[in-house]
């Protein structure tokens, strides 16, 4: 089986301002694997708390409130607009070049794993999403045996919600590896997108931004730091739940896929750990303690016994 696909030839996308599926695919994969991207996963809210509480400072906690409320207002009502004159935001991706990207990459797959990716967009499909796969492969440059791009072990999905389109990202490894691997990982990824998933998602956004400003503008002085750090934690046990209720329903069906895949984890974030600059060292010992998905050794007994009651 082929350990790559090569790149097909770029042509154009109709409006200059729009990228290729196969670019925003790449910029994707680069954004994602950023700094700045796991920095945010899980400290989103430490940007609001300070913005909230540099407002509050300025112009008092009544005023910081009221112009945050009206800042939401305005929000609200622009999305009220475009919903009520019916506009669809202008893509900025040239979705005609993402069949034929599909077509080449998929043609190089094993059959039983094209069945499963197309299970998977099929219940993209019903859930009013036109999917298209998009295949991660090697950012970093340093070889096979010394390569540590750890996404090309994950799957996720970039979502347009007001255009019923989405990209699927599935690493190499998993398209070349397991079947039942992928399987499993697909499985978790469309249970993201149950009504119940979605909306606790978005509740947990909204707590994230909302509360992130609410607690900066009202937590006064230095209180300010432990409200920052309950509420970072109170965003992070929220995510963390939201995974393990998708790694359930995904071990129940293909929990046979979840030992090999928690292994390849392991073997990559290995590879990547020492590869890293020296001054990244100290954030990722802290992202160790307090990663964006729950620790491995957590889904894995969770799914082992999810698997195990069948
Ligand atoms: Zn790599
Ligand atoms: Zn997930």
């Amino acid at each position: 089986m082929p350990t790559d696909t090569k790149p097909q030839p770029r042509r154009p996308a109709a409006n200059r301002k729009q990228l290729t599926f196969q670019e925003f695919g790449e910029q994707r994969v680069r954004k994602a694997t950023s700094t700045l991207a796991w920095l945010l996963s899980v400290f989103l809210p430490v940007p609001l708390i300070a913005a909230g509480f540099a407002l509050s400072t300025a112009i008092g906690p009544v005023m910081a409130l009221a112009v945050y409320a009206g800042l939401v207002a305005v929000s609200w009502l622009i999305v009220a607009w475009r919903k009520l004159r019916s506009i669809t935001p202008v893509s900025r991706i040239d979705w005609d070049t993402a069949p034929p990207y599909e077509q080449t990459v998929r043609a190089h797959l094993s059959p039983e794993t094209d069945r499963a990716v197309q299970d998977a967009l099929d219940r993209f499909q019903e859930r009013g999403y036109q999917a298209s796969l998009f295949r991660v492969t090697c950012t970093c440059g340093h070889g096979e045996a010394s390569c540590t791009c750890q996404m090309r072990a994950t799957a996720g999905a970039a979502l347009f919600r007001g255009m019923g389109r989405a990209a699927l990202l599935v690493g190499d490894h998993l398209l070349d590896g397991d079947t039942e691997m992928l399987r499993f990982v697909l499985a978790h990824e469309c249970t993201h997108l149950t009504p119940s998933r979605s909306r606790i998602t978005r509740l947990v956004m909204s707590a994230i931004v909302d509360g992130g400003m609410i607690v900066g503008i009202l937590a006064p002085g230095m209180t300010v730091l432990p409200a920052g750090a309950v509420l970072v934690l109170v965003c992070l046990t929220a995510r963390w739940a939201i995974e393990i209720s998708c790694d359930i329903p995904a071990a129940h069906l293909h929990g046979a896929g979840a030992p090999p895949l928690w292994r390849l984890w392991s073997q990559v974030v290995a590879r990547s750990r020492w590869a890293l600059p020296w001054w990244q060292l100290p954030l990722r010992v802290l992202w160790r303690v307090l990663p964006a998905h729950p620790y491995v050794w957590l889904r894995a007994r969770i799914c082992r016994a999810a698997y195990a009651r069948g």
